[in-house]
């Protein structure tokens, strides 16, 4: 007599991920390529660097290839040394710096550090960045949000009227995405002040680099004054590296100290720590990045207003903006620049139907995105 195995199916699952749904990312380049037969295709959707990798880093890559057989240092103690000198000016120690797989990995073990599974709760504003919403959700934590001003603003008492004693985190995205809305330090200062107890504002920073003005706008130079606050960044936009996975948080040493005890003691790879060392150095190619995207900033607003669209005013390396009266939808705009090899990104999945974010690209590029949505409005 024998009893055939246990056959567990999804019922078996978790609730949280029957129920989960995932990432809906930007489309690929090969896709694209694919399904419509074109031999050149330009991305400007995922908000990446314009000039691709770093030649500097290119280089330390290959000349590092031959230690990929190694595990990384517990602890990534070079990087972290090398992103707190990076930030020795504004008071950043070693201790203060937690590295990871992309800020995406800060952002989910913050939420398991800090959220208390069916009790706590988290606050952000809608839309929001969905790694926020899904990794809550994932861990079953309730997630709360309020919308933002009809011009991507940020309403402040509507945010706080959502948080309780139970509020483990808040998350504030700045430069926002999809908008490119920055708003003044004195205002996330006020925010941190009137948090509950015990709740940590996190600010995501991904797109700060790009702000000209950093310390009107960030609370990292004035972390030491306010210890409830995380503040992430990435080497994902700016540095170039979105596909090695590289981001890091900066907190409060005792924070910092346990975000460490949980992180997954290998998720910063051995070549990401390389090239973020070397990226950091590499002046010339982020000065030249930052001129290309306030140079294309420029001319892609211009251009953009000149066609009747609505552009939000943007301190990041994309810009948001609104189809002219009498337009076609924005997803039919998206489909047909689409079948011209032209890759955006529609904002349905951040409830924004009517509006497109573009990433800035070289000057080749936008200019081909120019020419190519004139012939979409006029056709
Ligand atoms: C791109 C982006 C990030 C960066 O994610 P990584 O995991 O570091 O690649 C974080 N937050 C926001 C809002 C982003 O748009």
């Amino acid at each position: 007599m024998s009893t055939s195995p246990a056959k567990p199916g999804p019922d078996s699952l978790r609730p949280e991920v029957q129920a989960f749904e995932p990432y809906s990312a930007g489309l690929s380049i090969d896709e694209i390529r694919e399904k419509y037969g074109l031999s050149q295709v330009i991305k400007l959707a995922s908000n990446e660097n314009p000039l691709g990798v770093s030649p500097v880093v290119q280089r330390v890559i290959a000349d590092k290839a031959d230690t990929c057989f190694r595990y990384a240092q517990v602890g990534n103690p070079r990087l972290v040394a090398a992103i707190a000198e990076f930030l020795a000016p504004w008071n950043i120690t070693p201790q203060h710096v937690v590295v990871g797989n992309g800020s995406d990995e800060i952002i989910d073990l913050l939420i398991r550090l800090r959220a208390r599974p069916g009790q706590d709760n988290i606050i952000a504003f809608k839309p929001c960045f969905s790694m926020y919403t899904l990794q809550s959700k994932l861990c079953g934590v309730e997630f709360r949000q309020t919308p933002l001003n009809q011009d991507f603003s940020f309403p402040w008492d509507k945010f706080l009227d959502l948080a309780d004693e139970n509020t483990a985190l808040a998350f504030v995205t700045t430069p926002d995405n999809p908008s490119g809305f920055t708003p003044p330090v004195s205002e996330l200062e006020s925010l941190a002040r009137a948090l509950p107890e015990n709740c940590i504002l996190a600010i995501d920073e991904a797109y700060m680099d790009f702000c000209a003005d950093q310390t009107a706008h960030s609370l990292l130079p004035r972390l030491e004054e306010f210890p409830n606050v995380v503040v992430m960044r990435t080497f994902s936009k700016l540095y170039g590296l979105a596909g090695l996975r590289l981001g890091y948080g900066v907190m409060a040493p005792w924070l910092a100290d346990y975000l460490w005890r949980i992180r997954p003691p290998f998720s910063v790879n051995i070549l990401a720590e390389e090239a973020g060392m070397a990226v950091l150095k590499d002046t010339v190619f982020v000065e030249e990045t930052l001129r290309v995207v306030n140079q294309g900033r420029d001319f892609l607003t211009q251009s953009l207003t000149g066609m009747g669209c609505t552009v939000a005013p943007s301190q990041a390396n994309f810009m948001l903006f609104r189809l002219p009266p009498g337009a076609p939808e924005a997803k039919a705009v998206f489909e047909a620049l689409l079948a011209k090899g032209v890759i955006i990104r529609p904002l349905t999945s951040y409830g924004l139907p009517d509006s497109l974010r573009l990433t800035i690209g070289t000057e080749q590029e936008n200019r081909t995105f120019v020419r190519c949505f004139q012939e979409v409005l006029g056709g």
